[in-house]
């Protein structure tokens, strides 16, 4: 699943393409990707307008579009944006939901194995704004990532610090890889209760998620199943991993055997010698 690092992978190596051009042809070919709309109405709102900026909010890709109208989109499991030159030939590529076609002759293509992912139109910057603020926490690589309101979000906190991590309420952009990696920095345990973590502790984790999004960033994304950039490009930060996906090896500080468990319902890496585990 992308998480902030692969998005924001792919809207770095897209905006170049993509901004001062304009939409001039978009196909759903999957109603369910912006259901409830449907497809000729998301089609006929974005028809013609030029793409102001693309930016990111969380795991969304929002393309801000002239006169205010946003297209929102979110990859969800196994959605990619690819980009497709205007020689390049559609071959068979993975499951395609979602053709826009350029004044530069490129078009981005949306695909998705398993058919997850999202669109919506939103009209008006406030719409936009208000659809994040429902759902999304604040985000990590912002200057309002800052160690008090960290604290103030764990205060009291009985959740496991993973769980906490996971809710995009909070915080948003982490997901598994990048608070397993997060917390391994930090040398918290998965399953300690936030509100139990000391101010130094939150202090560390504030670094160590920041550190390990902008690792994640720096490798262009980590790709283990689907996630490709839009070049078609795979990522690479998965072989820089400390902690995820490495059960059985060494722990890069210590040596001690990097172990599996289940925190927040997902697989988790932890070094029992570097996180202790909490007290019962
Ligand atoms: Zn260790």
């Amino acid at each position: 699943m992308p998480e902030l690092p692969e998005v924001e992978t792919i809207r770095r190596q897209l905006a170049p393409h993509v901004e001062g051009r304009r939409l001039i042809r978009t196909e759903v070919l999957d109603a369910r990707w912006c259901d409830p709309l449907a497809p000729s109405e998301l089609e006929a709102a974005v028809a013609g307008r030029l793409v102001t900026e693309l930016l990111r909010r969380g795991k969304y890709l929002d393309w801000a579009l002239e006169d205010e109208v946003h297209l929102v989109m979110h990859l969800r499991m196994t959605g990619n944006l690819l980009l497709a030159r205007p020689a390049d030939d559609p071959g068979d590529g993975p499951p395609l939901r979602v053709r826009l076609e350029l004044d530069s002759g490129h078009r981005v293509l949306f695909t998705d194995p398993r058919r997850f992912g999202t669109g919506i139109v939103l009209l008006g910057d406030q719409a936009r704004d208000a659809y994040f603020a429902s759902r999304l926490g604040v985000e990590p690589l912002g200057p309002d990532f800052t160690t008090d309101a960290l604290r103030e979000m764990a205060r009291g906190g009985r959740a496991p610090v993973k769980a906490f991590l996971l809710a995009q309420q909070r915080v948003v952009g982490v997901g598994n890889i990048y608070a397993d990696e997060a917390l391994f920095r930090a040398r918290i345990h998965p399953l300690r209760p936030v509100g139990t973590l000391r101010r130094a502790q939150i202090e560390l984790l504030r670094d160590a998620v920041v550190e390990a999004l902008r690792a994640g960033i720096a490798g262009k994304g980590a790709t283990i199943d689907d996630f490709r950039a839009p070049d078609g490009a795979k990522g690479s930060f998965q072989d820089s991993f400390l902690v995820h996906r490495r059960e059985g090896e060494p722990c890069p500080r210590c040596g001690t055997t990097i172990m599996k468990l289940r925190a927040a319902g997902r697989g988790t890496y932890v070094c029992r010698r570097c996180q202790r585990p909490p007290r019962r």
